[in-house]
């Protein structure tokens, strides 16, 4: 964790920042250790400190690495210390996350201080390439995940809501950590809206359900898609099915250092283009993944970025025609030093149950 701030302090020159306050959660975790919620780390070129307020004193004395910490007052945004930013003239604020509120209590506050919107995210992006300890922590989650779908597949019959299947995948995932998202369960129609909240239908026989579910195990997230059938699939889904599938093969054999997030996704789009459902694929093909579900890498257009060695990502095509229902397959990939391992081992066969 030191060589994380190390590493964040040699990104300030180029911003034509002296120190970064880093605000957001996830990154604040990161770079210091810390897991609570009410914190602000500040890293200029010579300190590393962190604020929070009484409650998680006791949390920070065991968690925070790497810094010193100051308990302040509840309302962190109106009690740093000025003399903390000795020596720092212009910080930069995540402009990502701080809100005009706070932004505006932080001017108050650190009069002298040049606050400069750095609209990068720097610790993100070095979040994106994991450590292997995080990678064993991302596969971890994707067990779970696994186990639990492999569980949940049990009860799918019809006259089962969609909300019936998500409380039991949540319940699973409470006994080793949490979602990492609200868990997707559409089925039939509702499986062509790719974000679709689960709801009280029931499911019927013939029915496609999709299933987007991922777990967080001490902090990292999972992400997988299965698209599953209930009985004896619509044949125009069955084919999309395939479509999916193949696209997904394609999207995967693209995945290697080098190639840049959009080159990826058109590995999979063109063959969804070529039989005739490109419109019906309106999203992008994958994320990278990690202390949040959705980090860089994007695999989608105008990605220019290049996958590198450590991007943990997601490949993830679907094809969703409205009344009818939809089909997504995704796995979650690492980017080796030749290609990629799938940290994603559920199987992909069209299953009928
Ligand atoms: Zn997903
Ligand atoms: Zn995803």
């Amino acid at each position: 964790m030191a060589n994380r701030i190390a590493k964040l302090r040699s990104k300030l020159a180029a911003e034509g920042i002296d120190g970064l306050l880093v605000t957001r959660p996830e990154n604040i975790r990161y770079l210091c250790g810390y897991t609570g919620s009410n914190g602000i780390l500040l890293v200029t070129r010579r300190n590393a400190r962190f604020y929070t307020d009484f409650r998680y004193a006791e949390q920070a004395k065991t968690e925070v690495r790497n810094c010193r910490t100051t308990v302040l007052k509840r309302w962190l945004y109106n009690a740093l210390p000025l003399e903390h930013f000795r020596g720092a003239s212009r910080v930069g604020v995540e402009a990502g996350h701080l809100t005009l509120q706070l932004s505006a209590a932080l001017r108050k506050r650190l009069k002298g201080v040049r606050l400069v919107p750095v609209k990068r995210d720097l610790a993100l992006e070095l979040r994106r390439t994991k450590e292997p300890a995080e990678v064993q922590a991302i596969s971890r989650a994707q067990r779970v995940t696994e186990r639990a779908l492999a569980e949940v597949l049990k009860f799918v019959r019809p006259g089962v809501t969609e909300l019936d299947l998500a409380a039991e995948l949540t319940a699973r995932f409470a006994r080793v950590g949490d979602n990492a998202f609200p868990p997707i369960v559409a089925s039939g129609p509702n499986g062509a809206k790719p974000h679709a909240a689960p709801s009280s239908r029931r499911l019927r026989k013939g029915d496609a359900v999709t299933f987007d579910i991922g777990c967080r195990v001490d902090g990292y997230c999972s992400d997988m898609t299965r698209t599953v059938f209930l009985g004896r699939p619509d044949p125009d889904l069955e084919q999309v099915y395939h479509i999916v599938a193949e696209a997904q093969r394609r999207g995967l054999a693209a995945v290697r250092p080098g190639v840049t997030g959009s080159e990826v996704d058109r590995a999979a789009r063109e063959y969804i283009t070529d039989q005739g459902y490109g419109p019906q694929f309106g999203h992008g093909l994958g994320h990278g993944v990690g202390l949040a579900v959705h980090e860089l890498p994007g695999l989608a257009e105008p990605v220019r970025d290049k996958l590198k060695p450590g991007d943990v990502v997601t490949v993830e095509p679907g094809i969703y025609i409205p009344g009818l229902g939809g089909v997504r397959i995704e796995d979650m990939v690492l980017v080796t030093k030749t290609g990629c391992r799938n940290l994603t081992r559920a199987p992909k066969k069209l299953t009928r149950l």
